[in-house]
This record gives structure tokens, C-alpha cells and sequence, in this order.
């Protein structure tokens, strides 16, 4: 039910929600406001601080921030929330039709905002950088549907191997769904639970990449929550079988991409809705 709590005489405490999908085309964004571990970016503590400088921040900017600014000019608020289908790493770029995003944009002083135009300022200020896609008006649920819907993914690799690989053993590999059990990969171990997941990869395309020494492209399919640099590199055991272990050969993850977010099995899902309204909803419609 739309709700609207006006505060004696002040301005409606409304919330809007903004639906799209980002593909980020550098290895240098994370997805959300990456703020300074040490200090929080407390606007006090910051001050001092021998880590961010003062900054408050260890990247410039972030996907969230990038989307965040514009639509907030947009709306007139600085307040917003970013809550994106999952997440890729600072140095991982999202390519294909993108990753679903919602954006909830607190307190907004204009609702007539025209969605199109926002798309299209997101990606004239960030060429090269960030492009939107399909931006639309949504509801508060999708919010909670975009964080519990479970997605494998397709990823494109650029993989370093120690000995160049037996062709025939190569070649088997590719077509096939293979279990892997990983363990917490050390990178992740402060913030993750130690614990086996079973996960499983499938192996598109490994072929040699023209024109570099000793480093082949990889195209896999993995289960959603797999960790991919480690089901390469194997981290020294901590996964098995990893692509190491099957080709007998050391394997490390150069670049990744992700290409595409697939359904909980690996299939092609059908692109997300791109309906966008001639002009803004009536007022209170998109409220929270
Ligand atoms: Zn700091």
C-alpha cells in the first residue's frame, strides 16, 4: 500500500525506486561506496587519517556513486541506497546486458524525473567507464527479489598457465559440468565463514589466445557463489578439482569478465523488464 507520512508542514518522507542494469567496462570501480576501513570516512576521523589521506575513501568513485549523483540531481536528494543482483570484484568487469541494479532514492524533492534523459547523462559523464540500461520505475519488492534470486554466471577469463597444457586434456574439459568442493578462499576468509561449498563449473571454451605467450582464453559457466579465480588457480588445495589440478598445469587468473547473469541452473533468462513510462507515475504511486 503507498503511504505518504507528512510531517507537520514539511515535505512528504517519501522513497522512490529505480530499476536497471549497469555494465561497468573498467577494472578500477567497486559496485558500492568503497569507504576507508580505517576510518570509516568519518567526516572527524577522517581528518587524520594516514590510510585514505582524508579522503574518507579508497577509490574516487564507485558504480553506486556514479548512477547515485545523477539521479540524485535529478530527484534533488542526496540520499540514496544502492542494492545491486549480486556483486563483482573491483577489477572485474560486467559486460553483456549488464547486472540488474535497484536504486532507492530517499526523500526526493521532484518525482517528475524523466528516466530516459538520467540513462543517457549516466552514460554521456561516464563513457568508456559505465553505461546504464533499461532504467525504469520500480517497486520496493524487486529489492529483496534481486537479493535472494540465486544466478549462475558466465565469465570470461584470461588465464596464465605455468606449462602449456596437453591439447587432448584441454579439449575434454570443455563441455562438461565438473563438482568442485572449495574452501573460504583466503582473500574473502575475514568476512566469510569457513566451510566447504560444493559448486559446480562448466568449461564453454579453453583455447590458446593468439598472440600471447603461455595464455589461453577461458568461457565458463559457474553456480552461483563459486569462486572463479580460485576454481583456476586452486589456491593450493583449497579447491579441488581446479583447472590446475585437471590440466596438470599451473593456472592463474589474469583478468576475468563476467559475460552474462544466467538462471540458477546455467540457462538464459529472458531480459529483465525495460518498461518506462511516458512520463513519471502519479505522485505517491512508487512511494514506499
Ligand atoms: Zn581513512
Amino acid at each position: 500500500m503507498s503511504e505518504i507520512q507528512r510531517s507537520a508542514g514539511g515535505p512528504p518522507a517519501a522513497k522512490v525506486f529505480v530499476e536497471g542494469r549497469y555494465r561497468k567496462l573498467t577494472r578500477d570501480l567497486p559496485q558500492t561506496v568503497f569507504f576507508c576501513p580505517d576510518c570509516k570516512g568519518h567526516p572527524r576521523r577522517r581528518r587524520g587519517c594516514a590510510r585514505c589521506e582524508g579522503f574518507g575513501k579508497l577509490t574516487r568513485d564507485s558504480v553506486q556513486e556514479l548512477i547515485g549523483w545523477v539521479l540524485g540531481a535529478l530527484f534533488k536528494t542526496r540520499k540514496h541506497k544502492f542494492h545491486g543482483a549480486g556483486r563483482e570484484d573491483v577489477n572485474v568487469r560486467m559486460l553483456g546486458e549488464g547486472r540488474p541494479f535497484v536504486v532507492e532514492l530517499l526523500g526526493p524533492k521532484v518525482l517528475d524525473v524523466d528516466l530516459a534523459a538520467a540513462e543517457a547523462e549516466i552514460n554521456r559523464r561516464n563513457e568508456g567507464r559505465l553505461e546504464v540500461l533499461g532504467l525504469h520505475w520500480t517497486e520496493k519488492t524487486r529489492v529483496a527479489v534481486l537479493k535472494e534470486e540465486k544466478h549462475a554466471k558466465e565469465y570470461g577469463a584470461r588465464v596464465r598457465v605455468g606449462a602449456p597444457p596437453d591439447p587432448q586434456k584441454a579439449a575434454q574439459l570443455v563441455g562438461r559440468r565438473i563438482a568442485l568442493t572449495q574452501q573460504t578462499p583466503e582473500r574473502v576468509a575475514h568476512r566469510r565463514a569457513q566451510l566447504d561449498r560444493e559448486r559446480w563449473i562448466e568449461i564453454v571454451k579453453f583455447a590458446p589466445l593468439e598472440g600471447a605467450e603461455n595464455e589461453w582464453e577461458l568461457v565458463l559457466r559457474a553456480q552461483h557463489g563459486t569462486y572463479v579465480k580460485e576454481a583456476i588457480s586452486g589456491e593450493g588445495g583449497a579447491t579441488r578439482p581446479s583447472l590446475t589440478e585437471l590440466l596438470g598445469a599451473p593456472c592463474e587468473c589474469v583478468e576475468l569478465d563476467v559475460l552474462a547473469i544466467l538462471g540458477e541452473e546455467g540457462e538464459t533468462v529472458a531480459e529483465a523488464p525495460r518498461v518506462r513510462p511516458e512520463r513519471a507515475p502519479d505522485f505517491g504511486a512508487f512511494l514506499d
